[in-house]
């Protein structure tokens, strides 16, 4: 693992995403290396080479920068953390670049929302409990450890994620699950999505939300290696996503809303 020490010319920088105005990014790169990580493409802008999630570069001024960057926001915004990184992949425990920065941002009225898949996030339970309408999201895309120690080899088991997650539902802050992405024909079916209703019931979940994997060139050529490897079996139905996107996507929201409804939980779609 290559890990450097940066400073950065701005933390708070503005996002395409529907429903945030600002990402912040505390690490360039991500030791939990999914294999389906779209964020591979930061490669092309940092000018690494080493494999995804064998470098992390740690944006170490980034605490300072964002203080100068939230006075100039004039209003209200909506604020994400992690949204090509995870905020609180191991080297956060060190570094406490993340935690620092939601010191900043505590006293502010921005609204503040946090992806991450893993159980450090406790550590910083009270800072996130003083905070305006924080929401604190899991991703978890499996209960099932063959797949995630596949697709996610470098990252906590789920059942990890969901008791952080019920630690921070349990200190009054608002949570949900994002299963993203849905891996197709490997885990959606009916029991796995079932499962992840019921697993994120338990823990205090307000919602589930889902999406689909988005086959970019180099995420496609690396999943379906993957597939090819390690399951074999569902290398036809797994390829045939490609071609029949739409089909699939049709298909699998109406699954998922009448899982939804038998579980008596909430979802919501990113597809
Ligand atoms: S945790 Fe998120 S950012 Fe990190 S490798 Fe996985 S998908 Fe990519």
């Amino acid at each position: 693992m290559f890990i450097n020490e940066v400073k950065c010319k701005s933390i708070l920088n503005k996002s395409g995403i529907l429903g945030i105005d600002y990402a912040i990014n505390p690490y360039y790169g991500c030791s939990h290396k999914c294999q389906y990580c779209y964020a591979v493409f930061m490669k092309k802008f940092t000018g690494h080479t080493e494999p995804w999630g064998e470098f992390v570069d740690v944006k170490v001024n980034a605490p300072e920068v964002l203080a100068r960057q939230i006075r100039r926001l004039k209003t209200r915004s909506r604020i994400s953390f992690g949204t090509v990184c995870d905020p609180y992949q191991p080297l956060e425990l060190k570094y406490q670049v993340t935690r620092k920065c939601l010191e900043i941002l505590a006293p502010s009225r921005h609204r503040v929302s946090i992806l991450t898949k893993s159980a450090i996030i406790v550590r910083d339970a009270g800072i996130l409990r003083t905070m305006h309408k924080i929401r604190v999201s899991f991703t978890v895309t499996t209960l099932d450890e063959r797949v995630r120690s596949v697709f996610e080899p470098a990252a906590p088991p789920a059942e990890k994620r969901f008791n952080a997650l019920r630690t921070i539902a349990q200190n009054g802050i608002r949570t949900s699950v994002f299963v993203a992405p849905v891996l197709p024909y490997i885990s959606d079916s009916s029991s796995a999505i079932a499962g992840l209703f019921r697993a994120a019931k338990t823990a205090g979940a307000e919602y589930v939300m889902f999406d689909t994997l988005n086959p970019y060139p180099k995420v496609w050529y690396n999943t379906v290696r993957l597939v090819k490897k390690n399951f074999p079996e569902k290398l036809g139905s797994f390829s045939s996503y490609y071609t029949n996107q739409k089909m699939y996507q049709v298909r699998l929201r109406e699954k998922i809303s009448r899982l939804a409804d038998e579980c008596a939980m909430e979802c919501k779609f990113a597809f």
